[in-house]
């Protein structure tokens, strides 16, 4: 690089497209300071799912988090705004803003109740996956013996296509993901989940799986965790030759962003090492000071991949475009 042409092309193509974070890793807590929130505004992203339970915790956790999180953007509405639909999406892009909605990294919190699927959806929830590493009884985890989509789980995918809940396959296990892929009416994402084929690890995903994604119409979001990517390599051109693989499996239409980004001063080695069980050994998950992507870094991406040959359009797609299509088709 460094001709200013090419400069001012990745400028214009950045400043252009609709950048889409499908999963960020703000630990899912009441006391938890969204502060960290402008390091994605800042970064000129327009659309950020935050987390506000996962399968260890309680599941009437994401209740007090729900509570606390509208309530942070609904007194910074001059820089956020909640999403109901794709329009307030466009919207934030049009005025600078981020614009904010909810997933469940794990369906414990639905507690056996299919009617919390509609509750949380009212609450601002748009995405949820099934089992956090671990099986639960919606389906299996990555880290658990392979079981299938069980029966509740099966009503849950026919319930999320209902009130228009994005289904996503990510820490599940392969069963799991394919049946629930085969089940919905909708596109279906990996929000955040690498390929297997450029780093083996067990929260990564087969070629089968991208396929049958695509097959839905879906996402596979690149994640940005050092573990997951390399041997704890965050770098933005380990994240792009991720990208890279998808676009040649499947097409750069399915592929998208999912860092997993979490507030700088947030450590979670405690949090890993209590519970062996959810991020068992020999998975990199005991790796001192585990890296992991800014969200600086796509502008970085966008670089890189008009560097490669991409097209402004896959590049812009690659950047939210796609996801925002899937957004727009399930959330009506
Ligand atoms: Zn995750």
């Amino acid at each position: 690089m460094g001709d200013e042409a090419t400069h001012s092309r990745v400028d214009t193509v950045y400043r252009d497209a609709l950048v889409w974070d499908s999963h960020a890793g703000v630990y899912p807590d009441p006391r938890t300071d969204l502060a960290g929130l402008e390091n994605w505004r800042q970064a000129g992203i327009s659309f950020v799912s935050l987390n506000v339970v996962y399968d260890i915790p309680t599941w009437e956790t994401a209740f007090p988090v729900l509570a606390a999180y509208r309530r942070y953007i609904e007194s910074n509405l001059d820089r956020y705004l909640m999403v109901d639909t794709t329009d307030d999406v466009k919207r934030a892009k049009r005025e600078g803003k981020l614009a904010v909605a909810f997933d469940l990294e794990g369906m414990c919190a639905l507690n056996g109740d299919l009617d919390m699927v509609s509750l949380f959806h009212r609450l601002g929830v748009r995405q949820a996956l099934f089992a956090y590493n671990l099986n639960n009884e919606v389906g299996g985890g990555c880290h658990d013996e392979d079981i299938g989509l069980t029966e509740f789980g099966r009503t849950v995918v026919q319930e999320m296509n209902r009130v228009g809940m994005i289904v996503d396959c990510s820490h599940s296990a392969y069963r799991t993901t394919m049946e629930a892929m085969d089940i919905s009416t909708d596109p279906v994402v990996f929000s955040h989940s690498n390929p297997k084929a450029v780093w083996h690890h067990d929260r990564n995903i087969t070629d089968d799986q991208i396929r049958a994604c695509a097959a839905t119409g879906g996402v596979v979001g690149v994640t940005g965790l050092g573990i997951f990517l390399g041997a704890n390599d965050s770098s933005t051109g380990t994240m792009v030759e991720h990208a890279c693989y998808l676009a040649e499996l499947v097409g750069p239409e399915h592929v998208g962003i999912g860092l997993d980004h979490i507030f700088d001063d947030l450590d979670l080695t405690e949090e890993l090492s209590a519970r062996p069980d959810y991020w068992p050994p020999g998975q990199g998950y005991d790796t001192p000071n585990i890296n992991g992507a800014q969200p600086g870094q796509i502008y970085e991406i966008c670089d890189q991949l008009l560097t490669r040959g991409f097209s402004d359009t896959e590049v812009t797609g690659i950047l939210g475009g796609n996801f925002l299509r899937v957004a727009h088709q399930v959330w009506g």
